[in-house]
């Protein structure tokens, strides 16, 4: 039987909680938005003109359905067109917006790492090839992540995202590896679960409130409630990959 070679990770609630470093980087986008463009601060909390960009980000989707997994470039438009609906130029808008955009960009790049995340990530990389897959827009080498990450996939710069196939497929052929040579971790039943197992590759379900699993018609090979046991996990099923005739 072949051994795992390499493992990939998603990022986003499995590194570190999403809800926590996005509520910071969108308090400190609008922080700065308000101090540049009174007419926001008049008309918006927070909360208001997060409804507001979400209805523009679901129009440009349904008008330019390319841009479903363009999420940066999304969210710097849907602010300009917020902006512009409040007599700001398209050139001015943009510009704001994207000052905005990098202000976010960098809180979105300082999060808490949930306990034992780096130095997991450091016993694997001794061990294994480590890839990042993510449909988000936090980049692992930006985090600094790229000393155990070999390779980071995000759904933005390859057009398409989890759970289908072609990011999983895409990271096995830059490796060089087989399905069945590879493990994926994450935290969603759906994008890193299925698109994993879709794709041939074992899975581990990163579940740190312990949920009950909910899917009838899969399941993840293994199943871990802190990361420390990540090593553990993969060695348990290597152990169970060789018992296979
Ligand atoms: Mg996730």
């Amino acid at each position: 039987m072949p051994d795992i070679k390499l493992i990939c990770f998603d990022l986003d609630d499995t590194l570190w909680s999403t809800k926590q470093v996005m509520m910071e980087a969108e308090k400190q986008a609008f922080t700065l938005l308000s101090q540049n463009a009174t007419v926001i601060a008049e008309h918006y909390d927070m909360m208001s003109l997060f409804q507001a960009r979400v209805k523009k980000w679901k129009q440009l989707t349904a008008s330019h359905p390319q841009l479903k997994y363009q999420i940066s470039q999304l969210r710097r438009q849907s602010l300009s067109l917020v902006l512009q609906d409040h007599n700001f130029s398209q050139s001015g808008a943009d510009q704001l917006s994207d000052e905005i955009f990098q202000c976010f960009m960098h809180w979105r790049h300082k999060p808490i790492y949930f306990e034992h995340a780096e130095e997991t990530l450091a016993q694997l990389s001794e061990q294994y090839q480590l890839a990042a897959i993510t449909n988000g827009n936090a980049c692992s080498k930006r985090l600094g992540l790229d000393k155990y990450f070999t390779l980071h996939i995000s759904a933005e710069d390859l057009g398409i995202g989890k759970p289908e196939p072609e990011p999983f497929v895409h990271t096995l052929k830059h490796f060089n590896v087989k399905a069945e040579e590879a493990l994926h971790i994450g935290d969603n039943p759906s994008d890193d679960v299925l698109g994993a197992r879709q794709a041939g590759l074992y899975t581990i379900w990163y579940n740190p409130k312990s949920n009950p699993w909910k899917e009838a018609d899969y399941k993840a090979s293994l199943e871990v409630d802190q990361l420390n046991k990540i090593p553990a996990a993969v060695e348990r099923l290597q152990a169970n990959l060789q018992m296979k005739p």
